[in-house]
């Protein structure tokens, strides 16, 4: 019978520990994993930046082609590039919060994941030059422990509806230009990636995205902010 009681014990430490949705139910409220309204609105949102060789690229296509994003930027890699940060405000766009290091949340200790949290985003914040409002746990999961400090930090948690494996060098542009037609509906928020994944992986994502929006608004979507597709 032991090891009944050893066992339950052990998994209800890390479901309280590691379970996304216990932190987020406990302590933030609802997550957003999809826009709201009618009509055929879309969001593009891009994780892991700012990489000096992919995002001013990111930031002229998506200027050429007048789309609204969102930024959800590495507080270690936009220590290393502020002005990407500041490039990022001027073309219009918006960011979140996405971790300083990028860890897995359930391989950070309770007060890495506050602290790190806390001091990154004040950073950030500085940088950017007003208080951050979104944050996208890294990989989509965190701890209790992320969970009560977004919700001290009055940060709302938005994940993604549709992304494309554009991390994956092996996608190419045809595979991210399909899995994007093929994934995205109305109220789609996409996650694609400017930084971060395979070695040339998004060289593969700036590729398609010109590409992917024409089809896309071809078909009737129409590219919004993040604010606007959340309805706030
Ligand atoms: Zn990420």
């Amino acid at each position: 019978m032991m090891w009944f009681y050893v066992m339950s014990f052990g998994i209800m430490v890390i479901w309280a520990y590691a379970g996304w949705d216990a932190g987020v139910r406990l302590f933030s409220g609802k997550t957003v994993r999809r826009g709201t309204g009618s009509g055929q609105r879309i969001h593009l949102s891009f994780d892991d930046g700012p990489d000096p060789r992919y995002t001013p690229i990111l930031l002229d296509i998506l200027r050429q082609k007048q789309v609204p994003a969102s930024f959800f930027i590495v507080g270690r890699r936009a220590e290393e590039a502020p002005d990407l940060i500041k490039a990022i405000r001027e073309a219009g766009h918006e960011i979140g919060w996405h971790t300083y290091f990028h860890k897995h949340a359930y391989l950070l200790s309770p007060w890495r994941s506050i602290e790190t949290m806390r001091r990154g985003k004040a950073e950030l914040e500085r940088i950017w030059g007003e208080p951050l409002r979104w944050f996208r746990p890294p990989w989509g999961a965190s701890n209790v422990f992320q969970g009560w400090a977004a919700k001290r930090l009055r940060l709302q948690v938005v994940l993604w509806t549709a992304n494309a494996r554009d991390w994956s060098f092996s996608t190419g542009k045809a595979g991210i230009i399909r899995r994007l037609q093929s994934r995205v509906k109305p109220n789609t928020i996409i996650v694609l990636h400017d930084a971060g994944g395979d070695p040339g992986a998004p060289g593969h994502m700036l590729e398609a995205l010109p590409e992917a929006i024409d089809i896309l608004r071809a078909s009737g979507y129409e590219f919004v902010s993040l604010r606007e597709i959340t309805g706030g």
